[in-house]
């Protein structure tokens, strides 16, 4: 048996077959050709890019009525990509400069990209150089005149549930193996949020990523098993060890079902403290899946997502469309839109600087202040979006009163450009804060007083307080959210908003583990912002716990700064 680790990034467990999935190979031909033959391969190159983009714009039109929604926009990144004038141009420069033939020229510059990618201090950009290599399999595969990577799922006979194993998985492969029923997949790339990561989560099957060389370990028909949650794959178990999987996974399913009778019930808690319960999305059309699970509201739209992947930033009407139709889907539940949360290595258009330390650098709402063209943009499409429904607005890594001073200012000189248009917009906006840096956590009072919410970035507060590099692997063991000085920045950061009256969420990670549900409860945690498939877990944990009885406990470790002991709160 081998047992292989990765990162577990959609629970559950499969027990199945493995059907290894070759890669879309970057092993192209490499030749020169001769000058007059430029045109001609040019042109091979244009038609190859057009075949490629016909066959996802039909995919994207013939897209399953049960498919998940993600893939669909998974999909328009990929043909924004491949309609990226960079790929083409640069690509034909390589023809008619060097002489490459088509195959080398783009895999050289898919090789360029991809490196500006995976340069980027944030991992959701970081991961987009996948679809960046995706993408660029796929006009590969178009002009070696290839086959699909994938079996078709005739090809897949026999009644084993199936386990994808790949080295990874576009969105485009991963519609087509929509077709089969795949249990579970194993990949050597990959984060959480990957594209394996969001579909397989979406789809309820349990995924492995980053697991290195699984593709290389295991063949075609291997009994494989995938412990989703712990993020290992066992391949040629042992029977005893099979067996002890399969007891797990009817354990894991009876749970599941049992777990979804709550999906209207109260997220109260023993004591009768009531708990708002919001959902964290990065796409418009992730909102159905909020309303869907019973998400009282969104509490955190990462708006950024709208700007990526792409060299023309959204204007103000494709803002407002995207923000208004989540407005609309959530019908007067609040929908907490966050300004652009960018840093100062991500290049929206084409400004290549890269910051000494772009985690400490020109981020957020500091890079947005620094753009105020850009800010009243989003500022006004998030206002026009208002009039549909309940619109709430929030600034991240908010660290001096000043930029609050000047985002409000930027907030009133948006609607007076609406007012002179005769646009319409919400009579009241309220205007929110990320406590994410540990300086506004420290002294939270005059912000509190000042903004009508405040919402905890877990995520980037750790990073900040402990000094740990939220995406570098080699401290990744030092990333601890139990750690005294994090819980007592967030302890004082709700007990000044219960002071001023005002409402405080945490929708950082940390929000939608449920091992954690208990402790924040303790901290006196009222809204909770998470993933949505996340909803149901804490919120058996809130139904089950004693939210006075936590206090006690958790204020008793805090007083002494010890790490709190999760065992001692109970969790179930
Ligand atoms: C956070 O920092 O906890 C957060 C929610 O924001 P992001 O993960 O987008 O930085
Ligand atoms: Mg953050």
């Amino acid at each position: 048996m081998v047992a292989l680790h990765g990162k577990g990034v959609a629970r559950g467990y499969a027990i199945g077959r493995a059907v290894v999935l070759g890669a879309a190979s970057l092993e192209v031909a490499h030749y020169r050709i001769a000058p007059e033959d430029v045109q001609a391969e040019s042109e091979r190159l244009t038609q190859a890019l057009s075949a490629a983009q016909a066959d996802l714009l039909h995919m994207a039109d013939t897209l399953p009525a049960d498919a998940p929604r993600e893939l669909g926009a998974m999909l328009n990144v990929h043909r924004l990509l491949l309609a990226d004038p960079l790929l083409a141009e640069q690509t034909r420069a390589l023809i008619a400069e060097r002489h490459y033939n088509a195959e080398w020229a783009l895999a050289a510059q898919g090789q360029i990209l991809g490196e500006q990618f995976d340069a980027m201090e944030d991992e959701y950009l970081r991961e987009r150089g996948a679809d960046v290599r995706q993408v660029i399999e796929r006009v590969l595969q178009v002009l070696s005149g290839s086959t699909a990577i994938l079996p078709e799922a005739g090809d897949l006979d026999g009644n084993d549930p199936l386990v994808v194993i790949a080295h990874d998985i576009s969105p485009a492969d991963m519609l087509r193996l929509r077709g089969a029923r795949f249990a579970a997949f194993a990949t050597d790339l990959g984060g959480p949020t990957s594209h394996t990561a969001i579909v397989a989560r979406s789809m309820g099957v349990p995924a492995v990523v980053a697991l290195g060389n699984v593709r290389d370990l295991v063949r075609d028909g291997d009994t494989v098993v995938v412990d989703g949650a712990a993020g290992v794959v066992l391949v040629n178990p042992s029977p005893g060890m099979l067996q002890e999987y399969r007891e797990r996974h009817v354990a894991y399913m009876a749970e599941r079902a049992e777990l979804a009778l709550l999906r209207d019930e109260r997220a109260v808690t023993l004591d009768g403290i009531d708990i708002v319960l919001n959902a964290n999305i990065e796409l418009p059309d992730e909102a159905a899946a909020a309303a869907a699970a019973g998400a009282d509201g969104i509490g955190l739209f990462r708006s950024e997502f709208l700007f990526m992947g792409r060299q023309k930033l959204p204007d103000e009407e494709e803002q407002y469309q995207a923000y208004a139709s989540v407005a609309r889907v959530m019908g007067g539940r609040p929908v907490t839109i966050r300004t652009l949360d960018i840093g100062a290595d991500k290049t929206l258009d084409d400004e290549a600087t890269v910051a000494t330390n772009p985690a400490l650098g020109q981020r957020a709402i500091r890079y947005c202040l620094a753009r105020p063209e850009m800010f009243a943009t989003q500022l006004r499409a998030i206002l026009r979006a208002s009039a549909h429904g309940h619109v709430r607005l929030l600034l991240p890594m908010v660290t001096h009163m000043h930029e609050v001073t000047a985002a409000l200012a930027a907030i009133d000189a948006a609607r007076r450009d609406l007012d002179a248009r005769g646009q319409a917009y919400a009579e009241r906006l309220e205007v929110g804060a990320m406590v994410e840096v540990p300086a506004i956590a420290i002294a939270i009072e005059p912000f509190a007083q000042a903004l009508d919410f405040l919402s905890i970035g877990t995520n980037d507060l750790i990073q900040y307080t402990l000094a740990i590099d939220r995406g570098d692997h080699d401290v990744a063991s030092l990333y601890d959210p139990l750690h005294p000085a994090v819980l007592r920045l967030v302890a004082n950061t709700i007990n000044a908003g219960v002071r001023a009256g005002k409402p405080v969420a945490v929708c950082g990670e940390m929000a939608g583990d449920a091992r954690l549900t208990r402790l924040l409860l303790g901290l006196g945690l009222t809204e909770f912002s998470m993933h949505p498939q996340q909803l149901l877990d804490v919120k058996r944990e809130i139904r089950r716990a004693h939210s006075n009885d936590l206090r006690v406990k958790v204020a008793t470790a805090l007083n002494r700064a010890l790490p709190v002991d999760l065992d001692l709160l109970g969790q179930g």
